[in-house]
């Protein structure tokens, strides 16, 4: 059995199944680490028509999708596939904004997700009231439809599960995992367009490139993203309170060149 499995509602499969299938979220599934299923929504309607919308109650423009056609998908794959540890997510831009902290707690604290995508306006309430127990959106903006954010969630934590990278320093090194943005990555050559690839990077000197990349972390974190910035993460040891303070004054340096 996978050791971490998504199922995703939509009216759109093939385009949720060819992305999830390609690269290395598609090699994971063939060994077997994930396990990802699209199901078309159309399927559980009861019309001959296969119709999954109706108009909005009260007027309005638009359709909203019934409550009956999602409730049946959904209640297949809960009797299929559910775990004690399911969740089902409804994709919405009323929802909580996805973040890296979120993909690494849905990880942590679930073994299976459905991820619902709605589409024209809407879902109905009460599918959302019945069914769902959270609501998570990708951002402030509005998309025609959920399989985009579906697919940005279930990548994110898909990338995560054990075996799926060759390493888990592959995701800890990265973005958003401690707080600070990711350094300046260089490959070769080591002069592109006159532009030259820092000096300690060539040096060999494993540990010189790690405090400059740590450095370049915090640099960048501070002027990007100081919303995130956490100082008092680098308090704890007299090598880190060096780090910062150099980083600190590199960055008022840069800010006064501005
Ligand atoms: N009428 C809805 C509103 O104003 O909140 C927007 C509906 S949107 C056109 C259609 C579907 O796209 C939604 O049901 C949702 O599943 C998905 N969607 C759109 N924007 C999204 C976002 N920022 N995050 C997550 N899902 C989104």
């Amino acid at each position: 059995m996978a050791l971490y499995s998504i199922d995703i509602m939509t009216l759109f499969p093939e385009t949720v199944g060819d992305m999830m299938n390609e690269s290395i979220l598609g090699r994971a599934q063939e060994r077997g680490f994930i396990r990802v299923d699209a199901h078309q929504i159309r399927d559980f309607t009861t019309n001959k028509q296969k119709q999954v919308d109706d108009y909005p109650y009260g007027g309005g423009r638009g359709a909203v999708m019934q409550a009956d056609p999602l409730y049946r998908c959904w209640a297949y794959i809960r009797e299929r596939f559910g775990t004690e540890r399911s969740r089902t997510i409804y994709l919405s831009p009323c929802g909580a904004t996805f973040t890296q902290a979120k993909a690494r707690q849905l990880l942590a604290d679930y073994d299976h997700l459905i991820l619902v995508c709605g589409h024209y306006e809407g879902v109905d309430q009460r599918f959302l009231d019945e069914c769902v127990d959270e609501e998570i959106s990708l951002g402030d903006f509005v998309l025609t439809g959920g399989e985009i954010p579906a697919m940005a969630v279930a990548d994110a934590v898909c990338r995560m599960v054990p075996g799926v990278l060759p390493d888990p320093e592959c995701f800890e090194e990265e973005s958003h995992w401690n707080g600070l943005l990711e350094y300046p990555q260089y490959s070769r050559p080591a002069v592109w367009h006159g532009r030259e690839v820092p000096e300690v990077l060539r040096s060999g000197d494993h540990e010189k490139v790690r405090r400059w990349r740590r450095k370049q972390s915090i640099i960048r974190t501070l002027q990007r993203r100081p919303d995130i910035f956490r100082e008092e993460d680098f308090l704890g040891s007299k090598q880190d309170r060096r780090l910062l303070a150099e980083a600190k004054e590199a960055y008022e340096a840069l800010k006064e060149q501005e």
